[in-house]
């Protein structure tokens, strides 16, 4: 038995994150964890239930990351609890084909029209990873155009202006990305048609691919305006160029499915790939990306496109994301819209009472509030808020316990869990918070 890995020997979040730090950069296993943009001390979360989280202190929040997205019915939901352990019961990992993950394959292929073939991987940052190499054997073309403040994960190419931890530390580029990578990358203004049309014209028959977020929710919430998507797949099409929508935020999230079901499905507009993570995964490690067939058939081993994982399908990780996708139901997405309509604007009404000037922006279910008086439409607009304000709201939000997203620039995910008491909660919270922001 090693000692270190005994939580009761260190038993609060400030003990934890000073061990925690002597072995790990910044004591923490992905940044924006860390509260370096609110300041303070990470709470160390020791368990989940429902809408609630604890902290190694014993103190309970209601919880508004989710994990960042895939809780989507609450923390240690009962049918995921429970198809996980008789998935233990019978294996961790073959290394092999299995049955699970034929399921959960055959359940986004569903729900997702465009998605006519889906391989699944481990996180939403080899999902783009992946699409990206294969938008590029298809067309035989080197150069993606990507959207200022889009986070698509840690892929090198696609971290040329990202938002999300990226954002929230104000870095262009990351270091260690090399510049002869981000130059077959064109980075332009979201929502912009105009700017996409230009880059198009510049280059005609070179870009392989644009990526976008279904509705932009790692720079705040910003959804695309009336026709972008249906725009940006009209001037990909016309240039030969794919379309690659990254669903791993929205996916199955904002709808059965996802923004496509809010956005392509009405206005008739297709994207050739799709990419997912989060809420099929159900909280383990799950990825997917799928779309047209004759797309997806350059995949090794059909086809040259190489792409591969060790853990992929993973027989525990397929049974949790299938259980949460089964939760997905028409009366979940009912219970999210509402519960996150109530919330934006018992937040807003808040902050409006201690004139705090702010902008309150839904993409679905998916809600963010900026600390500043204008609407935000890219980037640019989003980093004229006032991230100060917004780190004296999330402290004060935290102490009375309420978990917020720990930066200014992420959506607040509610889940099926959220019910009255846990909204009275949040609301006997906020008019402090409020007044917080405003001092
Ligand atoms: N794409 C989008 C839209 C995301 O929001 C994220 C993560 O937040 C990713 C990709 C990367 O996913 P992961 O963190 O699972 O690698």
């Amino acid at each position: 038995m090693n000692d270190h890995f005994d939580v009761t020997a260190a038993p609060n979040s400030a003990a934890l994150f000073a061990r925690a730090s002597r072995v790990t950069p910044g004591g923490v296993n992905s940044p924006v964890r860390a509260f370096r943009s609110v300041g303070g001390t990470p709470r160390f979360m020791s368990s989940g239930r429902g809408a609630y989280i604890t902290d190694a202190d014993g103190k309970e929040y209601v919880d508004l990351v989710g994990s960042w997205g895939p809780m989507i019915l609450g923390h240690s939901h009962p049918d995921v609890i429970a198809a996980v352990r008789a998935a233990v019961d019978r294996g961790l990992s073959f290394g092999t084909p299995g049955v699970g993950e034929v399921a959960l394959g055959e359940e986004i292929v569903a729900r997702v029209a465009p998605v006519e073939q889906v391989r699944l991987v481990s996180s939403g940052t080899e999902a783009t990873m992946s699409a990206i190499r294969l938008a590029r054997g298809f067309t035989g073309r080197p150069k993606i155009l990507k959207f200022a403040g889009c986070y698509h994960g840690h892929v090198d190419a696609l971290l040329a202006s990202a938002g999300s931890g990226v954002a929230t530390f104000a870095l262009p580029d990351s270091a260690g990305v090399t510049r002869s990578t981000t130059a077959e990358v064109i980075v332009v203004p979201y929502n912009d048609i105009e700017a996409v049309r230009a880059a198009f014209a510049a280059e005609p028959g070179v870009i392989a691919a644009v990526i976008t977020e279904a509705a932009a929710a790692n720079m705040g919430v910003v959804p695309p305006l009336d026709g972008f998507n249906a725009e940006l797949a009209s001037i990909a099409h016309a240039d030969g160029a794919l379309l690659i929508s990254d669903e791993v935020m929205t996916g199955f999230r904002l709808s059965r499915s996802g923004m496509f079901g809010l956005d392509g499905a009405r206005q008739g507009w297709t994207p050739d790939l799709m990419t997912f993570g989060k809420v099929i995964g159900g909280g383990l490690p799950v990825g997917a990306f799928g779309g047209r067939a004759d797309v997806m058939s350059l995949l090794a081993p059909l086809g040259p496109v190489y792409q591969a994982g060790t853990l992929s399908g993973n027989p525990i990780a397929t049974a949790a994301g299938l259980a949460n996708l089964q939760g997905c139901t028409d009366d979940l997405y009912r219970h999210l819209d509402a519960t996150a309509l109530a919330l934006g604007d018992l937040a807003s009404a808040a902050l409006a009472a201690a004139g705090v000037p702010h902008r309150l922006q839904r993409a679905g279910n998916l809600f963010s509030i900026f600390f500043g008086p204008d609407e935000v439409r890219n980037y640019d607009d989003a980093r004229r808020q006032n991230t100060t304000a917004f780190a004296a709201f999330f402290h004060s939000m935290l102490d009375a316990g309420v978990y917020l997203p720990p930066s200014a620039y992420e959506a607040w995910f509610v889940s099926g869990a959220h019910d009255d008491t846990a909204l009275a909660r949040i609301a006997d919270a906020l008019p402090a918070a409020a007044q917080a922001a405003a001092s």
